[in-house]
């Protein structure tokens, strides 16, 4: 058995929980009166110490307060839902949460009702905080379950702080009404064993079915911030300022929301979402110097002309992530940025949810000698290459990427079949990503083993998604092939390809939506032992027309 090790020293990891980490441990790092987030719209600022602070007001709101003003009583371990946008108000509800020992399940802002009930119910939540622009959604979510409005209420916390809106929420509780009460003197501690207790809950489909709650641990993610500050590009301005664009309610978003301003003193601009002119405008207006992205984000400002408008020489570096960033386009953004007199290092991390998330980064001085790498294995990692569960890949040749080290989620919540099936009895964690290493130990994905999407219809006796590449939009659509139960000739195969686009569309969030086609196929193929034979769908797909 061939097993990579990192080839960065090991680093310590305490048995704490993440906020006694952050906001002790770490608080003395950087001078507590350093602004820790900014929100890009309005400027309002929090520092270091406000965040710690407020945090604790909140905690002791939540405890206290929220049942005084008729909300349900909360107590450690019981699991709070975030569904909202990006706001400045993210961080004190997150940091507020795991100081009063709550879990917290963090939902895709764009879900549709029947999304929230399966995280709702299937994470056990008993409060949701809810942006207003999302309280619509969440109503319709508690009618599905039946509950009276007054029921609904007890369960929803307004998210009213610092979020421009002209409403009053007088009959509901609000973020606000928790806040200023109180302060629990001391947040709840996870020392020793309790680190292994879960604290973030977000939802993935893993290789396969529905989406499933990720049991994130304290230690996994007091780990996995000691170990990307080993790898992070280490460009040490005097005033480092992050955009903070990406979705926080995704693992990627929110674990470097809690990062940066801690270990690197280095302040966060909250945007609420990723608008080309905004992100260019901030950059300038707050002398960014540090974004972190995902590709389809690069595309854009590979070719948009605000990139020309505003000056952008503050930046440094952009970090991709999420999803594969190739050569071409990193460096078209690349030359792009030098012509106008700024040089970017432009680099990308790999990862999953249930790695807490990031494993690899690709260090900055690498990222054009090795452009489309993901770069090396972070420390106290280790790694495999596997053939089918058994063989390991010979040096140089692709095999699935297995992770094994202090970052690996606890498992999928009350799914135990999905957790034994993901991770080995001796701590393997199955990626679903067939990777290469080389040499000198850099590592690159060339292919995806899992299976994406799987879903149920009465007609439909057989289905399999992949994604394929839009080069217009960077990105993967999903097209998904499906056995219709009475086979159908070509004509009807196209109207009903059409059909299944459309009820996905009514049933679930944009990014699920069908973009990549429909097509109707009579068997869909299956090794011996019953796989669905991806390659051979993805060559098949490069001979069909998009269907749109
Ligand atoms: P998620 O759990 O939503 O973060 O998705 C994890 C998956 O995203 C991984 O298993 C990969 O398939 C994909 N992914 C993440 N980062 C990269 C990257 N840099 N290159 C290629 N695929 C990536």
């Amino acid at each position: 058995m061939t097993v990579y090790q990192s080839h960065f020293p090991p680093v310590p990891v305490p048995n704490e929980s993440i906020f006694t980490n952050l906001c002790r441990t770490r608080f003395n790092d950087f001078p507590p009166e350093r602004p820790a987030f900014i929100d890009a719209a309005s400027g309002t600022t929090i520092t270091r110490r406000e965040l710690r602070d407020l945090s604790l007001s909140m905690a002791w709101g939540l405890r206290n307060e929220l049942p005084r003003l008729g909300g349900i009583p909360l107590k450690r371990g019981d699991v709070a839902m975030v569904f909202s946008p990006n706001t400045i108000a993210w961080p004190i509800m997150l940091f507020g949460s795991i100081a009063a020992g709550l879990r917290m399940t963090l939902a895709n802002s764009a879900y549709t009702a029947r999304e929230i009930l399966h995280q709702w119910k299937d994470s056990g939540a008993k409060v949701a905080f809810v942006h207003p622009s999302l309280l619509a959604v969440t109503l319709e979510t508690f009618a599905l379950l039946d509950l009276s409005l007054t029921e609904a209420k007890r369960r929803i916390i307004v998210v009213d702080w610092h979020v421009p809106s002209q409403a009053v929420f007088k009959e509901y509780i609000c973020m606000s009404d928790l806040l200023g009460k109180g302060s629990l003197a001391e947040e709840e501690k996870f020392s020793g064993e309790q680190a292994n207790e879960t604290t973030l809950l977000c939802y993935s489909s893993g290789t396969t079915g529905k989406p499933k709650g990720v049991e994130t641990t304290h230690r996994n993610l007091v780990a996995v911030l000691a170990m990307v500050d080993i790898a992070y590009p280490d460009i040490r301005e005097p005033n480092p300022t992050m955009i903070g664009v990406l979705p926080f309610y995704h693992i990627y978003g929110v674990v470097k929301l809690l990062h940066f301003p801690w270990t690197r003193g280095m302040p966060v601009v909250i945007m609420q979402r990723f608008d080309p002119v905004d992100f260019c405008r901030y950059i300038e207006k707050y002398k960014v110097t540090q974004a972190l992205v995902v590709p389809p984000m690069c595309l854009v400002l590979s070719r948009h002309p605000a990139v020309e408008k505003f000056n952008l020489s503050s930046l440094r570096v952009m970090l991709s992530g999420a999803a594969p960033l190739g050569g071409p386009l990193m460096n078209a953004l690349r030359n792009r940025l030098l012509k106008l007199g700024t040089e970017v290092f432009i680099t990308q991390g790999y990862g999953l949810t249930e790695t807490s998330p990031t494993t690899h980064v690709l260090p900055a001085e690498d990222s054009i000698r090795k452009v489309g790498s993901i770069g090396n294995l972070l420390p106290n990692l280790e790694a495999r290459l596997v053939i089918e569960d058994t063989d390991e890949a010979k040096e140089g040749e692709p095999g699935e990427l297995w992770v094994r080290g202090p970052t690996i989620m606890k498992g999928y919540l009350g799914n135990v079949e999905a957790t034994t099936n993901s991770i080995t009895e001796d701590g393997w964690f199955k990626t679903g990503d067939i990777a290469v290493r080389d040499t000198e130990g850099h590592y690159a994905i060339v292919d995806r083993r899992k299976e994406l999407i799987k879903y149920k219809h009465p007609e439909i006796v057989d289905a399999a998604v992949i994604g394929i590449n839009s080069e217009k939009e960077a990105t993967e659509l999903p097209r998904a092939y499906v056995v219709h139960a009475k086979g159908l000739a070509t004509g009807e195969r196209i109207e009903f390809g059409k059909q299944v686009q459309e009820w996905i569309k009514a049933h679930v969030a944009r990014h699920k939506f069908l973009r990549g086609g429909v097509v109707v196929i009579d068997v869909i193929p299956k090794s011996a032992a019953g796989k669905i034979l991806r390659k051979d769908l993805r060559e098949r797909a490069k001979t069909e027309v998009l269907l749109e």
